[in-house]
């Protein structure tokens, strides 16, 4: 019988990797708090109506990619493709209206979106997700693009580009549908078969195909920014002269449209070349509606989410510095089997002072310890043998330089504590 493998297109994070995930969610709690957002828990598991009709029947997402199944008491519940939807509905449930607007939430775990598996896609993946929701002002929509900027920049991310664009409300939406149509018809047959079945559901993707043929065609096609109705006009200019303030170098691109439904007004993404096909390393915008499709009332709403695994890719392409790996600080060396609680005392002493420290459990030689301890990356080995303790000391060794003196026994720790070379 072969041994079981985990589902394709997902993985496991292994300790070589997890760090860097730690380093990465610490930066980005860290500037959360910075920007005034507040940290929340959500289900990873949703009655599968918020989904269809928050993120929209007409998507991707909804269409092709969810995880849905019944409960033993047959309710149809989804494993949440991302976390807006589960944010408003919070918000809702929570009556978070009652408190300061706007509401400014964050929060990171996994998503689950049956695709394609490549590089930077897989069918489980994490995001960190922003949201600031009970503001119309456009300065919010500004500040969360500032905020996944800085995010990023203060993980060393370089080269990336941001493209914005507006895409309009329902008073200005159906006004392009119909021009972009209007524009599609004549060459309706020549678009691929994909454009071909959003031509009559939501032809507003038709903009972002990748296929060259149908962006020929659509290369002079109405844009959404050319149709704005005035309220949509004035806030995108608003936006646009916000993000010139804070100095934020954003390209606008007419054909970003994203993916969900829910998108009203400013669309917003953060690409990176280094990821190849999978460019996109985050991607937001505003969504003033969707609080309305899933049963509430009109509450606007701005945020982005970001790919974990995206971001510790391109900061891997990138060199970027993901802090210092955790290792060990001290290994317990002991030479004598009779000695072994000696040792153990020492190991917890340490524990209890902060001190990362471990020793041996496979009963190697003393100086299999030894190369063990090495190899382990601590960077002291504490030799617990006869002599030491019966000197009430401890032979402690600075396993870069090789260096080794007598501590007492109850210095140790200090010892480790000032030595400048304590990894944790
Ligand atoms: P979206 O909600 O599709 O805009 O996704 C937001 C971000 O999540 C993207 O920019 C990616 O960084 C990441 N992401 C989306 N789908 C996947 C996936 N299948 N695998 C890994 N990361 C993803």
């Amino acid at each position: 019988m072969s041994s079981i493998s985990a589902p394709r297109g997902v993985r496991d994070i292994l300790p070589d990797e997890s760090w860097k995930w730690e380093h990465v969610l610490d930066v980005t709690a860290r500037t959360a708090k910075d920007f005034g957002y507040r940290e929340i828990h959500l289900p990873v598991f949703e009655h599968t109506e918020l989904f269809s009709r928050g993120v929209g029947e007409t998507t991707d997402v909804v269409e092709k990619e969810m995880y849905t199944f019944e409960d033993r008491a047959g309710r149809s519940l989804t494993l949440r493709p991302e976390l807006s939807a589960s944010m408003v509905r919070s918000y809702l449930e929570n009556r978070m209206d009652k408190l300061h607007q706007p509401v400014k939430l964050w929060s990171a775990g996994p998503m689950f979106r049956y695709e394609r598996p490549q590089k930077g896609r897989y069918r489980q993946f994490w995001q960190i997700d922003f949201e600031a929701m009970g503001s119309q002002d456009p300065y919010v929509d500004v500040e969360t693009i500032a905020l996944s900027l800085e995010i990023f920049k203060r993980l060393g991310l370089s080269r990336l580009e941001v493209v914005v664009n507006s895409v309009g409300c329902p008073v200005c939406r159906p006004v392009h549908r119909e021009a972009l149509q209007d524009f599609l018809r004549p060459r309706l047959n020549d678009l691929c078969e994909t454009c071909q079945t959003r031509f009559d559901r939501n032809p507003l993707r038709i903009l972002d195909c990748k296929n060259p043929a149908c962006r020929e065609i659509t290369d002079g096609a109405p844009d959404t920014i050319s149709c704005l109705c005035d309220e949509c006009s004035s806030h995108f200019s608003e936006v646009r002269k916000g993000l010139d303030t804070i100095g934020a170098a954003v390209s606008i691109d007419k054909r970003l449209v994203r993916g969900l439904d829910y998108y009203t007004k400013t669309a917003y993404e953060v690409l990176s070349g280094d990821l190849g096909a999978q460019n996109a390393v985050c991607g937001g915008g505003r969504y003033d509606n969707l609080a309305e499709s899933i049963g509430g009332p009109h509450t606007p709403g701005v945020g982005f989410a970001a790919g974990v695994e995206r971001i510790v890719l391109t900061m891997e392409q990138q060199g970027c510095s993901f802090g210092r790996q955790p290792l060990l600080d001290a290994f317990v060396v002991c030479s004598e089997e009779g000695i072994r609680d000696e040792a153990f005392k020492l190991l917890y002493e340490l524990r209890s002072a902060g001190i990362a420290a471990d020793i041996d459990y496979s009963g190697r030689s003393f100086k299999a310890q030894f190369k063990f301890a090495g190899g382990s990356g601590a960077s002291f080995a504490c030799v617990v043998g006869p002599e030491e303790v019966s000197s009430g000391s401890v032979t402690v060794k600075d396993l870069q330089s090789g260096e080794q003196r007598q501590v007492a026994r109850g210095d140790v720790a200090s010892a480790i504590m000032t030595s400048g070379h304590k990894n944790g």
